[in-house]
């Protein structure tokens, strides 16, 4: 772990880590762990609600030249060609054009909890462009940070707050609660997307008890919809109806597939990304959530080129949903 950088900069030891640390990644309930303990212990809230509603114009989508060795640069239509075309949702406005040719294995990673540690934000953002990142609604100075890992050619998600089954930990301000009416579930949920501008959907933080709410979860999914995004289960709870109800309503979405950092070690986190290649190879595609843990970090920046040899392109978590979902444009 790098040193930490003040007070102000807590990176948890494992926020959304599983418990079982051998389970595999579907149906495990990330919330009840030390690390999150401490990290609800270490939050402020006070801090991190003062916010800053700019909405940041979506960022011209970059060239295939941005992705950089990430993806392969095979010629075919580019998703920037659509930008001003009005029937385009938004996720496909905001997203980074990437070459998939339709029978590579593709892997898409995501970095999730980025911006509630500044200095761990910083080497996100350093990665090679293809990794997708999920900034937290409440981190500080979040649309600045958002901004500049777009213009370094990253696809921009939102972590959302959600709640946990376990309710001694604090997901965070605003965080998305069964029980709430729709009109606060749409405030809260309307506060969280006017962080930033320029993502191209939502993933949950935690998450394992509000994501299996039909109603609530009806509520949030519908007005992604309506705006245009896509919504990414990261799968914090085997019931989650995400993937259902999503489906239901024709709301542009994935699930994630592999957790990578359950336990933070560089070895670890190769064997979960060698997991993600099985994956991968196996369905065509895979989706992985991790941190931005340094090591986590050193894994993914050795593993690229290793994955890349091998065949399997490494591209913007748009990429998979588009095929996913049979998307053409
Ligand atoms: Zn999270």
């Amino acid at each position: 772990m790098m040193p930490s950088q003040r007070a102000a900069d807590p990176i948890p030891a494992g926020i959304d880590r599983p418990i079982a640390k051998s389970a595999p990644g579907w149906g495990i309930e990330p919330e009840a762990i030390a690390g999150e303990v401490e990290y609800r212990q270490q939050s402020s809230r006070e801090a991190n609600v003062a916010a800053g509603a700019a909405v940041l114009a979506p960022a011209a989508t970059q060239g295939l030249s941005a992705l950089g060795a990430a993806v392969e640069p095979v010629a075919m239509p580019s998703v920037s060609d659509g930008i001003g075309s009005p029937e385009l949702p938004l996720w496909i406005k905001n997203s980074v054009a990437s070459a998939l040719p339709p029978r590579q294995p593709a892997i898409a990673i995501v970095l999730d909890d980025v911006g509630v540690a500044r200095g761990h934000a910083d080497m996100a953002i350093a990665l090679p462009p293809a990794i997708t990142l999920s900034f937290m609604t409440y981190a500080q100075g979040v649309d600045a940070m958002a901004a500049k890992a777009r213009q370094g050619g990253h696809e921009l998600m939102l972590h959302f707050p959600m709640e946990p089954l376990d309710s001694a930990l604090d997901a965070g301000p605003n965080t998305l609660m069964v029980g709430l009416n729709r009109a606060e579930l749409l405030r809260r949920l309307d506060w969280g997307l006017s962080r930033f501008g320029g993502y191209i959907g939502v993933n949950n933080h935690m998450g394992s008890r509000f994501t299996n709410d039909p109603q609530g979860m009806r509520v949030v999914l519908e007005e992604l919809k309506r705006r245009g995004l896509l919504f990414l289960d990261s799968r914090t709870s085997a019931k989650s109806v995400g993937e259902a109800l999503s489906r239901a309503i024709d709301l542009a979405h994935a699930s994630r597939d592999v957790f990578l950092d359950n336990e933070i070690s560089t070895n670890q986190v190769d064997r979960q990304l060698h997991e993600a290649e099985r994956v991968a190879l196996e369905k065509g595609d895979a989706i992985a959530i991790g941190h931005p843990h340094p090591a986590t970090i050193e894994a993914i920046r050795a593993w690229i080129p290793q994955a890349q040899a091998k065949g399997i392109a490494i591209v913007p978590l748009s990429a998979v949903v588009r095929r996913r979902l049979g998307y053409s444009g």
